[in-house]
């Protein structure tokens, strides 16, 4: 694939500025994708701003009902305006974090660890700066993704009777998990913000790539025999994809 140029442009659209991402591509038609927190539209390089600004006016009705399913569903994203904690006299107290689909209330408490402590209330960090709460609390997600989303991947695996010859976690902005054809696993550790049943299907989904990797219908047969209802809810995974690009 030849390198793709991107842009940021705004319309208006029924009486309201939209901002954009156009992506210059080398195919042949022009696609719109609302995400989370962004409309991405890829159009062809020869294609001029009037036509592709055409087909958004085109498409109007069907971008503001995409925006207003996000606002519906999309979940609290990662980030609790790390930069306003510890300023201005304000701390910790009162923000919270997502961890495994709920929100856990964040404090600040005494002492000069630098781990971010786990108990019944919620999370404790110790220290008042904004950048060494955020690093604290996201050292903290990374080792509750190996403490957590390892065993079950283990787990499900063996459900499935095949063991993976690896499994790691990954940074990837883009996908929630992967599988390679030397059965090696990757999984995002954003993993750990979900609810965990939905991250069990993202495992399971990984795990069912050991027999099939692609996704035929013998795949979604092999993934069903052992993981039920996994592509029932892939709606609902589709709600907290904004979480990947944090
Ligand atoms: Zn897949």
């Amino acid at each position: 694939m030849t390198a793709s140029t991107v842009s940021v442009r705004t319309i208006a659209l029924q009486n309201t500025l939209l901002s954009y991402q156009l992506i210059r591509v080398s195919r042949r038609s022009v696609t719109i994708r609302v995400e989370a927190d962004a409309v991405v539209v890829r159009a062809p390089r020869w294609l001029t701003i009037g036509e592709i600004e055409t087909v958004l006016r085109e498409r109007a009705d069907w971008i503001a009902r995409a925006i207003a399913w996000w606002r519906r569903h999309a979940r609290p994203l990662v980030r609790p305006a790390w930069q306003q904690l510890g300023t201005e006299g304000k701390t910790a107290e009162g923000a919270e974090v997502l961890y495994r689909g709920a929100m856990l209330p964040l404090s600040v408490g005494h002492g000069r660890k630098n781990e971010a402590q786990r108990d019944l209330l919620g999370l404790t960090v110790f220290s008042s700066e904004p950048e060494a709460i955020e690093q604290s609390v996201r050292q903290w997600w990374w080792r509750e993704a190996e403490n957590v989303l390892m065993p079950r991947a283990m787990a499900i695996a063996a459900q499935a009777w095949r063991k993976p010859a690896g499994v790691r976690l990954s940074r990837a902005r883009g996908q929630w998990g992967s599988c390679n054809a030397r059965s090696e696993i990757l999984l995002n550790w954003r993993l750990i913000l979900l609810p965990p049943e939905l991250a069990d299907d993202v495992i399971a989904h990984e795990v069912a790539h050991l027999y099939e990797l692609n996704h035929s219908s013998r795949f979604w047969t092999v993934l069903e025999a052992f993981h039920p209802g996994a592509r029932q809810r892939r709606k609902a995974l589709a709600e907290w994809t904004g979480l990947l690009r944090e």
